[in-house]
């Protein structure tokens, strides 16, 4: 990597080379997971680079091409695997400054890759009366690019389903990494070879997304004293095809009143929650299921006073990956788990099983016309092994699990190489210079995945420790 001519190729495109700098810009929330605490905690870039166009954007890809840079696209570093860090140092390529809405319609809209969500939810919200289907609990923080490239679902996504599902995203611009980088336009079944790759095999400039209608929706959290009561009553609240909905969240008992301090004076010890957004029109009809299930209805924004309301977190911001991030804050020791429950039965036996080992946390969702149980489980973490352990005892009870402990794409997810995405990256980024360590499919085309064994990016014994 010849890092001094790479900076001289970048001309006035703002660097940040301050070690300090850039190593703080290096980390994303890996440090959820214990394994890669320690694994990837010595990892830092050389620099970071932030162009203000897509142009520039071509020009940092050509440069960092020519000169063998490493460079590791970043939002707004919110991924939990340490996605957007840079496994071989070299260069981070910071997006967050292409922030232009581009083209809007009521159904539909075009955005540069680095505009943050809310900003945009906000945009479209004033012009249309529409907001976005579904976003991360990071709403605040992630950028669109960054969401496309590295998460997967959120909040609507009990109406919606995940990012990957057909429909979902309805356009990609993407620039390759080559001598002379190319502007790709991907449609249809195209957009799935760069939607959740991590940025390993062309850079995301712009998106455009469908939009649902905007609802001042009303955040609701109901009490029941016992966590089965609380996911029988979120399943059929999910599966209602004539409730409006957004957030479906079951949360056993203790985590909301050992965790969700700001919203303790609501909270009642002992009680499981399920966190809500309902469309005002539906508020009637989900407070008829709650009486009908025995339900204990502790909060609901809409009636809360200006005072009360005051420093008051979404409830969004209690759920996904935020319940995780509300406990750390008051227990380090805790990490997670990312599962789904195939049926009740599967999600009551692992339960039963783990206990509060693993305080658990549901998100509803919808795949393919169907209602499930997906599990962000709390782990109170003792060992590596165990946690391994617990894992292992979710695959062998018939449960799935997507392993939030480990860097790689395929680990992550479905435990097996994408061959689509593969192809691409030999076409988009044929020098294996985009965010390298991230794809085993493109280190090792060997790697056997049902071996038992854990990925070592090779790079790593040497990232941050020139
Ligand atoms: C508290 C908390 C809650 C979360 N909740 C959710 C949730 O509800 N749903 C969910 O799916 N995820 C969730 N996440 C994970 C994360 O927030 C999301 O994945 C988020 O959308 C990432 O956006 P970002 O801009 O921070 O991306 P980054 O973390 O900066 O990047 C993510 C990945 O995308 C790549 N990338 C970034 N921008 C581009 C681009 N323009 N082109 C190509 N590659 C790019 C990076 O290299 C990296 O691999 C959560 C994380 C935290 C810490």
């Amino acid at each position: 990597m010849d890092i001094k001519g790479f900076r001289a190729a970048l001309g006035d495109i703002p660097v940040i080379d301050d070690p300090k700098a850039v190593q703080l810009r290096s980390r994303d929330y890996y440090w959820y997971s214990p394994i890669l605490k320690r694994q990837l905690d010595h990892v830092t870039a050389d620099l970071v680079v932030s162009p203000r166009t897509q142009d520039e954007v071509a020009e940092v890809l050509a440069a960092a091409f020519h000169h063998k840079v490493p460079l590791t696209p970043r939002g707004a570093g919110t991924g939990n695997y340490g996605q957007a860090m840079p496994l071989s140092g070299g260069a981070l390529l910071d997006l967050m400054s292409l922030n232009r809405v581009l083209h809007l319609q009521s159904d539909r809209v075009r955005a540069e890759a680095g505009i943050r969500l809310e900003r945009l939810d906000r945009h479209l919200r004033a012009e249309v009366g529409s907001e976005l289907r579904f976003f991360p609990s990071t709403n605040k923080l992630a950028s669109l690019g960054g969401f496309i490239a590295g998460g997967s679902g959120g909040v609507g996504s009990v109406r919606w389903g995940g990012l990957r599902n057909i429909g979902n995203i309805l356009g990609l611009k993407v620039i390759t990494c080559e001598a002379s980088p190319r502007v790709l336009e991907l449609e249809g079944a195209d957009i799935l070879k760069v939607a959740h790759a991590y940025g390993t095999n062309g850079v995301i400039v712009e998106a455009e997304m469908p939009l649902a209608p905007a609802y001042d929706w009303v955040d609701m959290i109901v009490g029941f004293d016992d966590f089965l009561d609380a996911c029988r009553f979120a399943q059929v609240v999910a599966q209602q095809d004539g409730l409006l909905v957004k957030e479906v969240a079951p949360v056993a008992a203790p985590v909301p009143t050992q965790y969700f301090t700001h919203h303790k004076p609501w909270l009642k010890d002992g009680q499981s929650v399920v966190l809500l957004m309902v469309a005002p029109v539906a508020v009637p009809s989900v407070e008829v299921l709650i009486a009908h299930h025995g339900g204990d209805l502790r909060l609901r924004y809409d009636k809360l006073d200006e005072a009360e309301r005051k420093g008051l977190p979404p409830v969004y911001e209690l759920a996904w990956n935020h319940t995780t991030l509300r406990a750390i804050k008051i227990d380090p020791t805790i990490t997670y788990l990312q599962t789904q429950y195939p049926t009740f039965e599967h999600l009551e036996k692992m339960w039963r099983m783990l206990g509060d080992e693993m305080p658990m946390h549901l998100e509803m969702g919808r795949f393919d016309g169907t209602v499930v149980f997906s599990g962000l489980p709390l782990v109170r973490f003792t060992t590596e092994e165990r946690l391994e352990e617990i894992m292992r005892l979710h695959e062998e009870n018939g449960c799935l699990v997507f392993n939030p402990h480990r860097y790689t794409l395929e680990e992550g997810g479905m435990k097996k190489s994408d061959q689509v995405q593969l192809a691409f990256k030999k076409e988009a980024d044929p020098s294996g210079i985009l965010n390298p360590g991230k794809m085993i499919a493109w280190d090792d085309p060997d790697f056997d995945f049902d071996a038992g064994h854990v990925y070592t990016f090779a790079g790593l014994d040497n990232v941050g420790r020139r």
